[in-house]
């Protein structure tokens, strides 16, 4: 038994929506609280999928290369395939990475607050976690902060950007002014999750960085824009000697074959993630404009959710939820992160919270 582990505490999920409607006898309840795509999934992925499954081919292993989407993705994104390494979810990448790269006695910078897996994985492999707090205005990682916080210890930096769950985003231009400053041994881990919500700089991607330093890594996923939670599939583009570690320890068939195919499908479908992505930033632009217009202190979002601070936190959550909407609490004290829902639902929330408030 690993020491590490016996003091650690797990990931709690959200409650199943199933189980709130039946607590507070509701006929329908919004999940507004782990970031999924409320507008769902492109339509293309579930005749595909059936299309897979009447093929009858489940007898067969998975292409455990996952061949046609790491193409797919290497050409749009302008990455070699080779450099490509999928996960089941990008959970099982951050996972992946800190069993390889991480050793008892190293030392991890991350954000506070931000992404909970890494620390949570950082610690399963008795590395110690740096907290580096956000910066205080724009919610975004504070670059300057992380540089001043690299030790001889430090072997990995976890930056989310956008950052969940603040919503703040760093440009590419000020990545690129701090990767020239962060020593080359130490791993830069940039987690896109969100990327393609982000509306304040074209293009939005730290990809270019790829080919500049050897020591950075882009991570995405499909669970957010492109509506593909329940399928789980994530991967992260690294340099050619740690991608071959990756794929020494990963699982060869992580990726299940109605993952791939649905993958497939929703990756071809561009058209569908950028109409997320406009009706998302429309909705944004609304919550901001509530809250601002409430004076309640949040960060400037470039994904979809948004972070603000109110005083009676639990008990805001408490009546969206007796209303059907289910949030994110659990963070620093009166703070909430709600994803950004369909059109009535934001109105219909920014209704109770103004009643709330008054
Ligand atoms: C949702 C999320 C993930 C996990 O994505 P999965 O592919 O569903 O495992 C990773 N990083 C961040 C920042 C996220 O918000």
């Amino acid at each position: 038994m690993k020491e590490t582990i016996k003091q650690l505490a797990s990931y709690v999920p959200p409650t199943p929506t199933e189980m709130i409607a039946q607590q507070y006898g509701l006929k329908r309840v919004a999940k507004l609280s782990a970031n999924e795509n409320p507008y769902g999934t492109s339509p293309k992925v579930a005749a595909a999928v059936i299309d897979a499954v009447q093929q009858g081919s489940g007898n067969w292993y998975p292409d455990g290369n996952a061949t046609e989407l790491r193409e797919m993705i290497a050409q749009k994104l302008g990455v070699k395939a080779e450099n490509i390494v999928f996960g089941c979810g990008l959970d099982e990448i951050i996972t992946l990475v800190s069993r390889v790269f991480l050793e008892a006695g190293d030392e991890i910078l991350t954000a506070e607050p931000t992404f909970s897996e890494y620390g949570l994985n950082a610690q399963i492999e008795g590395a110690t976690i740096k907290s580096v707090p956000i910066d205080s205005q724009s919610g975004a990682n504070d670059l300057n902060a992380f540089l001043n916080s690299i030790t001889p210890n430090t072997k990995m930096i976890w930056l989310c950007n956008p950052n969940n769950p603040t919503g703040g985003y760093n440009e590419t231009a000020a990545l690129r002014d701090f990767m020239t400053q962060v020593p080359k041994d130490v791993l830069v881990l940039i987690d896109e999750a969100y990327i393609d919500f982000v509306r304040s700089a074209q293009p939005a991607s730290a990809l270019p960085l790829l080919e500049e330093f050897d020591n950075v890594a882009v991570l995405r996923t499909f669970s957010k824009i492109y509506g593909l939670a329940g399928y789980r599939v994530g991967y992260i583009i690294a340099d050619d000697q740690r991608v071959r570690y990756l794929q020494t320890v990963r699982l060869p068939y992580n990726l299940n074959t109605l993952s791939q195919v649905a993958a497939l499908a929703a990756f071809a479908d561009q058209e569908f993630v950028e109409q997320v992505a406009a009706k998302n930033a429309k909705e944004r632009d609304q919550w901001e404009k509530f809250l601002k217009q409430h004076h309640i202190f949040y960060y400037p979002s470039q994904a979809n959710f948004i972070y603000f601070k109110v005083p009676d936190a639990d008990q805001l959550a408490e009546r969206f939820l007796e209303n059907g909407y289910q949030i994110r609490t659990g963070f620093a004290a009166d703070w909430l992160r709600v994803t950004i829902g369909l059109p009535n639902d934001n109105l219909a929330m920014q209704q109770i919270m103004a009643d709330f408030l008054n």
